[in-house]
């Protein structure tokens, strides 16, 4: 079993899609174990985007994933890190595969509405940045 860190970013808050990514989520057979919406600062967003730190884009993502609330969660299943990736769909939208998130809600290639760690290294930091032991009962 794998854990992965799955994000609604604050476009997909503001947009009300938490349900519909939740469905989602529940619909593939992924567990959600810990679940919060938090309003990160930019300082936050830094740090959770910091492998991105010498991007042209880092400025601005910071900026929008500390622009409102966001719902982070830890998911848990059978190849969970792939599974919620092929379920997000690719980073820009228009090349996203039909029937995925990014694909049917993303506005934008940085407003994409989900996040996804993509090995299980960055998923362990990932989940550790936002959750601590007590907040993960259901592993
Ligand atoms: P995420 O890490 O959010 O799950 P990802 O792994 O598909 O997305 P990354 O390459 O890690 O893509 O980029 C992180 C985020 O930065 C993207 O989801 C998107 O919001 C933003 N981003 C990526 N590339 C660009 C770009 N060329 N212009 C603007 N924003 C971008
Ligand atoms: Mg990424």
């Amino acid at each position: 079993m794998e854990q992965t860190l799955a994000i609604v970013k604050p476009d997909g808050v503001a947009r009300k899609l938490i349900g519909e990514v939740i469905k989602r989520i529940e619909a593939n057979d992924l567990n959600i174990c810990a679940v919060k919406l938090i309003h990160m600062t930019k300082s936050q967003a830094q740090g959770f985007y910091a492998v991105h730190k010498e991007r042209p884009f880092f400025n601005d993502l910071t900026d929008f994933m500390s622009s409102g609330p966001a719902l982070v969660m830890i998911l848990k299943g059978e190849n969970a890190i792939a599974k919620w990736r092929e379920m997000m769909g690719a980073t820009n939208y228009k090349e996203a595969a039909q029937g995925t998130i990014r694909c049917e809600f993303a506005t934008d290639i940085e407003k994409n509405v989900v996040h996804g760690s993509d090995a299980p290294e960055t998923a362990a930091f990932e989940t550790s940045y936002f959750f601590n032991a007590f907040e993960r009962t259901a592993e």
